[in-house]
């Protein structure tokens, strides 16, 4: 399936109404898994929709993070980023260079996770901070 037909499906599954914007929103957060900031976002696809506002792209975003068909990271005073990865998984945060990683989770551990922090929980984030093998 192509990524358009993914970001479709995706929208479709969370009752989200597949508008051209928003397709080409999650269509980006496919292409990019890069846990990208609303900012990234409207950068990037700026040169094929140049009618696009930043204020559609923030709401765009969060309509999706609130429906559950993107999942939130927020870290320290820096700006939400927007990861289309909804399955659990940790972060590695680098101090120098920003980066983030994802991290696999061992199945057992999320649940021990999973027992402590109730099911309604806005934010579920596991994030490790350091410097980076690359940085360091
Ligand atoms: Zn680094
Ligand atoms: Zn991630």
């Amino acid at each position: 399936m192509d990524t358009l037909h993914q970001a479709i499906e995706i929208l479709r599954r969370y009752s989200i109404r597949p508008s051209h914007q928003r397709v080409a929103v999650m269509e980006y957060l496919i292409e990019h898994p890069s846990h990208n900031t609303a900012d990234e976002v409207y950068d990037g696809l700026l040169s094929e929709m140049p009618t696009l506002s930043k204020t559609t792209i923030y709401n765009t975003l969060h309509l999706f993070k609130n429906s559950g068909a993107v999942s939130a990271l927020h870290i320290g005073v820096e700006p939400m980023r927007f990861d289309s990865i909804i399955e659990p998984h940790a972060h590695f945060y680098c101090n120098v260079c920003h980066r983030i990683h994802d991290v696999d989770m061992d199945k057992e551990l999320w649940q021990q996770v999973r027992h402590i922090v109730p099911d309604k929980a806005e934010e579920l984030q596991i994030l490790f901070r350091g410097v980076c093998a690359e940085c360091s």
